[in-house]
């Protein structure tokens, strides 16, 4: 009866909201409780109850009145449910969330389950690729190749550390390549796979079959081209695939950890074919395309983070951002279920438990950044000058003697060359006033805190 009821609802919210919307919001729900008027609906994951109470807790509530029930409350609840029939009990513990694996968040845009074609994952698009400093360039790159394959930049070749956007983006020309022409045959396939299935060909000799299927592509992307290395036979086979498609003026995209003349066994003559084209170095994204990357992934889910915890993240994850949103999700998903606010206080709690600084800093480092950030003399900061502009970074380095050593205030001021603590006190205070408002004393500190960390 409880079923009833719920697929009642459910089938004239689906009536009055977007297939898309239905699918990704509503589709997995259950009743799972129903006494009086009171409802309990048990929802798959933690983004969705989000959704559910803050945009369509009034449609339900509506729903639920046209069908004979007056809601005093509905609650939903995160269940776990093995079959539709079979209702399982409710977790009430955190749900860690993991970027990299199937259970990462889904925005509303793409489908709750993604589409797989020739190896392409529609969530990796160019819309969601946050462009700044590091990767412009890259990103420039592929939107050309993207706009008319196998013209410009062949091949391309992008390298760059772990977790900085290479498959993001390689993946983002497939997908829009696909986008403008459907019937393009477009190949997507990591190295250790392509690998395998020479191996596999060789053995089951479907040879030909193999690259015939290879040879014949518009656009072939080979991502993790660092695990070629040692493997002989395979570095044959994709010289051949690669000087066919190449003649044929089809596209080849190629990533790597590191540029061809560091790959270890590398042939000589494959090394100078990947120099035909184009090799960009991606790097590390800047400190305010992670903060921007934070906010986009933070108003995919609809959630919207104050500046210092958007900056918090950015300055104390730097280098790999698959890591970046793996600490996002984790603080989003700990404060849903705990219903509180995402503030700096829970972002440094849960990151601090799960990272140490990397480096220990000194107070003289600290007084150095600080004084070359502010282009001014260290020497004016522990000196007796009050201008402003030497005032205002004395009172920043006090603050960030405070918030990274912890040191006590006679210290801070000891190390300022200043006899009374009190102005210790009033700068690290005022300081810590000021960041909440002042978005260029906040950019200031991340700033000099990157360098120091770096
Ligand atoms: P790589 O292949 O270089 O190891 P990925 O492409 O897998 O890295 O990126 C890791 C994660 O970070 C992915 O979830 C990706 O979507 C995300 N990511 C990386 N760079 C950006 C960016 N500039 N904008 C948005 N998301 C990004
Ligand atoms: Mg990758």
């Amino acid at each position: 009866m409880k079923d009833g009821l719920w697929q009642a609802v459910l089938g004239e919210i689906e009536l009055s909201v977007s297939h898309a919307s239905y699918i990704t919001w509503f589709k997995n729900t259950t009743l799972l409780q129903h006494k009086g008027n009171n409802l309990v609906v048990g929802v798959p994951n933690v983004f969705i109850k989000q959704q559910l109470e803050r945009k369509f807790n009034d449609l339900v509530t509506a729903t639920l009145k046209k069908n004979g029930v007056d809601p005093i409350t509905v609650e939903y609840k995160i269940y776990t449910a093995n079959t539709p029939a079979k209702k399982a009990e409710v977790i009430e513990d955190v749900v860690i969330l993991n970027p990299s694996t199937e259970q990462a968040p889904k925005t509303p845009t793409s489908s709750l389950t993604h589409t797989y074609r020739q190896g392409l994952n529609e969530r990796y698009t160019f819309d969601n690729f946050v462009v700044g400093s590091g990767n412009e360039l890259a990103y420039a790159a592929c939107q050309a190749i993207a706009q008319s394959p196998g013209t410009k930049y062949n091949p391309l070749f992008l390298y760059g550390g772990v977790g900085i956007g290479k498959t993001h983006l390689i993946q983002a020309v497939g997908n829009a390549v696909l986008a403008n022409r459907p019937s393009a045959h477009v190949v997507y396939i990591s190295t250790e796979q392509f690998v395998q299935e020479f191996l596999d060909a060789i053995r089951y000799k479907k040879n030909t079959d193999f690259a015939g299927y290879y040879r014949g592509a518009d656009v072939l992307i080979v991502d993790d081209m660092q695990f070629i290395a040692g493997k002989e036979k395979t570095q044959e086979e994709f010289f051949h695939t690669f000087n066919a498609l190449h003649q044929a003026n089809k596209q080849i995209i190629i990533s790597s950890d590191k540029p061809p003349k560091d790959i270890p066994t590398l042939e000589e003559r494959l090394r100078s074919r990947f120099a035909w084209g184009m090799s960009i170095d991606m790097q590390t994204p800047d400190f305010e395309t992670r903060c921007a990357i934070i906010q986009n992934k933070a108003a995919s889910h609809d959630i919207n983070l104050s500046p210092p915890v958007v900056e918090y993240l950015a300055t104390n994850i730097q280098t790999n951002i698959r890591e970046l949103e793996g600490a996002l999700n984790q603080l989003l998903a700990f404060c849903e279920m705990r219903g509180i606010e995402p503030d700096l206080q829970v972002a440094a709690g849960l990151l601090g438990s799960s990272r140490t600084r990397p480096k220990h800093v000194s107070a003289k480092q600290i007084v150095e950044k600080t004084a070359k950030h502010f282009q001014i003399q260290m020497s004016d900061i522990l000196g007796p000058k009050r201008d402003k502009d030497i005032v205002v970074p004395r009172q920043v380095a006090m603050y960030i003697l405070r918030s990274e050593l912890h040191l006590s205030f006679p210290k801070i001021a000891r190390e300022l060359g200043r006899k009374d603590h009190t102005t210790a006190i009033h700068s690290v205070e005022k300081i810590e006033k000021e960041s909440v408002f002042d978005a260029d004393i906040r950019s200031a500190i991340a700033e000099i805190k990157e360098r120091l960390y770096a």
